[in-house]
């Protein structure tokens, strides 16, 4: 069910890492109020084409195939807002997920940046959903099993006064991108009964908490692709491809680390 990756596949998956933090960043360089989704979503795509890589969220199946190479969610939106000619305006924040396929690997992150000076609120939210990214990735080299981790990112994501959305979790990934097993950020006993896993070395894992500001519930919009929060209020959302190696946890959509290039 669950694929282990040797060191050397891990190495090949943080070529797409490395891909789509690039992609990132050219999304990074275009925040500011009256750029719209769609110009940030086309600077990504040229990356991918670029480097002949191949998007994976670009007619991604659903009740119409996903026409973009990212998801750009704003504000209330969660996950899965698709790019066009919103244009971005001082103070929202932007969530933006997308991942790629290069020489049969894949890799894929999410990032919500704010645009321009946002609320304090909305700053506190940032840095819990950045920070409770950050906690699992420590964990995951502690820990011996997944529920372990989900049980301390609800922990402090509550701590902190918000919640974790629970209709949209991580997964593993590797020569897909959506593998089995779902990576959730919270903890159930339902779920840990039929889906808990140990975190062995050869693990990868796109860990992505989606954190609230009001309750946890999402619905879909018109579009059948955005996920918004059911109470209006803003949503963060931070992504990473982890894998767990003997040397510990290794995050490969990641800035270029010394010695690569
Ligand atoms: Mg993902």
């Amino acid at each position: 069910m669950r694929h282990l990756r040797s060191p050397r596949e891990i190495d090949l998956m943080r070529q797409a890492g490395l891909l789509v933090w690039q992609a990132h960043q050219s999304a990074a360089k275009l925040i500011s109020p009256g750029v719209t989704t769609g110009e940030i979503s086309d600077a990504m795509a040229r990356v991918f084409q670029d480097a002949n890589a191949e998007p994976l969220f670009l007619g991604y199946p659903g009740p119409t195939p996903f026409p973009a190479v990212s998801c750009i969610s704003i504000n209330e939106e969660v996950v899965h807002g698709i790019p066009g000619s919103r244009e971005l305006q001082e103070g929202d924040i932007v969530s933006i997920d997308t991942g790629c396929r290069i020489d049969g690997w894949c890799g894929d992150a999410a990032i919500t940046h704010p645009v321009g000076r946002v609320a304090p609120e909305v700053e506190s939210l940032l840095d819990t959903t950045r920070g409770v990214l950050a906690l699992a990735i420590k964990l995951v080299g502690e820990k011996s099993r997944w529920s372990e981790v989900a049980r301390e990112m609800q922990a402090f994501v509550e701590d902190a006064g918000f919640s974790v959305v629970e209709d949209f979790v991580g997964h593993a990934i590797g020569r897909e991108m959506h593998e089995q097993p779902q990576v959730p950020n919270y903890y159930s006993e339902e779920w840990c009964r039929r889906g808990d896993f140990d975190l062995r070395p050869g693990t990868v894992l796109a860990i992505e908490p989606m954190v609230n500001m009001g309750n946890r519930k999402v619905k879909v919009m018109p579009d059948q692709w955005t996920q918004s929060t059911v109470d209006g209020r803003w949503s963060a959302h931070f992504e990473h491809t982890v894998a767990i190696t003997h040397q510990g946890p290794r995050v490969l959509t990641c800035a270029p680390q010394d010695g690569e290039a």
